[in-house]
């Protein structure tokens, strides 16, 4: 692979990873607050529907990114209506002091 596209990889791993603090929380603690549900379900179509370009065209980091998006908002939509309405104890008490 060459520098570019060692680089995009890069990007697209750095993608994934940043999800994973959201989706740790939303499945250890079983707490939505906050989370957008409609905004993750447009995300995750968004992303089936680019990452279908991407692998048309042969755009390998396009596609790894598609991919990781895929799952990272696919979870975060599972999970946050799974757990509609509950939130950990610190959100809660956030969400009391508003
Ligand atoms: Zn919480």
């Amino acid at each position: 692979m060459d520098i570019p596209g060692m680089i995009g990889m890069a990007g697209a791993l750095i993608s994934g990873y940043a999800y994973i603090p959201q989706i740790t929380h939303l499945i250890k603690e079983r707490c939505s607050a906050g989370i957008s549900r409609k905004a993750y379900l447009l995300w995750f179509v968004s992303s089936a529907l680019i990452t279908m370009n991407a692998i048309w065209i042969h755009a390998i980091v396009f596609t790894l990114l598609g991919v990781i998006q895929i799952c990272a908002t696919g979870l975060i939509f599972y999970f946050s209506n799974h757990y509609r309405g509950q939130m950990c104890l610190y959100h809660h008490v956030v969400e009391k002091e508003r």
